[in-house]
C-alpha cells in the first residue's frame, strides 16, 4: 500500500525564506505545512504593535534591493513607503552622518570639497594599502583611514561582534558605502522602504492560504511531523539539525531593551549608532520614524550585542575561517540528504532580506520550473 502524504512540504521556520518558499510552492499547486517554534510568523522581521507603533521586535529591518524583480515581488503583497535609512553616529557626544560621506568628512575635519576630503583619507590610509586586506581592521584602515576607523568603526565593530577587528572577516565593513557626495543614504540600492503597516503585512501576505502551526518545536516532534510531508525545507540552524556533530557554529546574539516613553520624539531619527566602545549598546532605534509616525508616545529599543549561546536567538553568523570551514562540513553532509536548507541560519550566511527572498525564489524556480 502506498501512503500518500498530507503535504508536499514541511517547512520549518516561518521567516522570509520559509514564507517565500511556501508561497511559490502554492503558486505551482503544491501544499505546505509551515511550522515555527515561536508564536508568530515573519521570523525576525516580526513587528509588535506597541502604542500603535510597529516595533521591530528583533531589531531594525530596512528593506533595500537593486533588483527590480524582488522589489516588485514584495510590493505585490504590500506597498512600501519612502523611508531612506540615514543613521547618525554618536561618538562621545558628537554627531556624524553615516555612511561615510561629505557630511561626515565636514563634521570630522571641516573640509568643504571632495578633493580636500580625498586628500585627508589618502594621507591617513596610504600606509595601510596592501593587495588583500586580511581582516576587518586592515580593510577599514585601507579604505577610510585612521580618524574614521578609530571614531566610527573600531568601537562599534568590536562590541557588535565581541571580537577584535583584527579577527573579523574584511567583507563585513564593505557593506558600508564610502562616497564623496553629500548623501546620507546608507544604501546604494535603487529601491528602499518599509512595508506600509509593518512587516507582518508582508509575511501575512506571503503565507495567506497556507497551513501554519505556531509554537511547534521541530526537533521534539520530528518523526510525527515528517510523516505529514514528502519533503522538508529546513530554515533553522544547520548545526542543530545535525545535532552539532561537527561542533557549534558561532553566532552573535542580541538583547533588545524596549522602552515606552511618554514623549512624541526621543531622538529625531529611526537609528542612532553609538560608536564608542564604552557604551554597551550599539544603537538606539526609535520605531515610529520608520513609518513617519505621529503617535502621542514613542517606543525606543537599545540593542545590546552578546554571545549567542544555544538558549538565545542567533542573529549574526560569524563567518570567519574556523566557522566557515565547519559550515562547509555540514553543507557537504546536507548534499546527501533529501532536505532543502535555506535562509540565514541554514546557509550560515549574513543575508539581508532581499537576498533571502532572492535565494528562495531561485531555489523554487530551480525546483519547479527547470
Ligand atoms: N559598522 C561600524 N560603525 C557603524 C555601523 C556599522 O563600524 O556605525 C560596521 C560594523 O562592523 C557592522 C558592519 O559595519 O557590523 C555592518 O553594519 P550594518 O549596519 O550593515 O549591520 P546590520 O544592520 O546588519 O547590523
Amino acid at each position: 500500500m502506498i501512503l500518500t502524504k498530507k503535504y508536499d512540504f514541511l517547512i520549518v521556520g516561518a521567516g522570509l525564506y520559509g514564507a517565500v518558499f511556501a508561497h511559490e510552492a502554492k503558486k505551482r499547486g503544491k501544499t505546505s505545512l509551515v511550522i515555527d517554534k515561536r508564536e508568530h510568523i515573519g521570523g525576525n522581521t516580526f513587528c509588535e504593535k506597541i502604542e500603535d507603533i510597529n516595533v521591530h521586535a528583533y531589531g531594525a529591518h530596512i528593506f533595500h534591493t537593486n533588483d527590480k524583480r524582488i522589489w516588485d515581488y514584495v510590493n505585490d503583497f504590500v506597498p512600501f513607503n519612502r523611508y531612506t535609512n540615514s543613521p547618525v553616529a554618536n561618538y562621545k557626544g558628537s554627531f556624524y552622518n553615516l555612511p561615510f560621506n561629505m557630511n561626515t568628512f565636514h563634521q570630522l575635519w571641516g573640509v568643504k570639497t571632495p578633493a580636500e576630503a580625498k586628500s585627508i583619507i589618502e594621507e591617513q590610509s596610504k600606509k595601510y594599502q596592501k593587495n588583500r586586506p586580511e581582516n576587518l581592521e586592515e580593510q577599514a584602515l585601507s579604505l577610510v583611514g585612521e580618524d574614521i576607523y578609530y571614531k566610527l568603526i573600531k568601537g562599534y565593530t568590536e562590541k557588535q561582534w565581541g571580537r577584535k577587528a583584527t579577527e573579523l572577516p574584511a567583507f563585513i565593513i564593505k557593506r558600508l558605502p564610502l562616497r564623496y557626495t553629500f548623501d546620507n543614504n546608507y544604501f546604494n540600492d535603487n529601491y528602499q522602504g518599509i512595508p506600509i503597516g509593518g512587516y507582518n503585512e508582508l509575511s501575512g501576505g506571503l503565507l495567506e492560504g497556507i497551513d501554519i502551526q505556531l509554537g511547534v518545536n521541530y526537533f521534539k516532534n520530528k518523526e510525527s511531523l515528517e510523516k505529514l510531508a514528502s519533503k522538508t525545507v529546513f530554515t533553522g540552524k544547520i548545526d542543530e539539525y545535525y545535532n552539532y556533530e561537527y561542533g557549534k557554529l558561532e553566532y552573535r546574539g542580541l538583547r533588545f531593551d524596549h522602552e515606552i516613553l511618554e514623549i512624541d520624539n526621543y531622538q529625531g531619527n529611526a537609528v542612532i549608532n553609538y560608536t564608542e566602545a564604552e557604551i554597551p549598546y550599539t544603537r538606539i532605534l526609535e520605531h515610529k520614524h520608520f513609518e513617519f509616525g505621529q503617535q502621542k508616545n514613542t517606543v525606543i529599543t537599545k540593542e545590546y550585542p552578546l554571545e549567542a549561546s544555544t538558549s538565545q536567538e542567533p542573529y549574526y553568523p560569524i563567518n570567519d575561517e574556523k566557522n566557515n570551514a565547519m559550515y562547509f562540513k555540514y553543507k557537504k553532509k546536507a548534499e546527501n540528504d533529501n532536505v532543502i536548507f535555506g535562509g540565514r541560519l541554514a546557509e550560515y550566511k549574513y543575508y539581508d532580506m532581499h537576498q533571502v527572498i532572492g535565494a528562495a525564489l531561485a531555489k523554487t524556480k530551480n525546483l519547479f520550473d527547470i
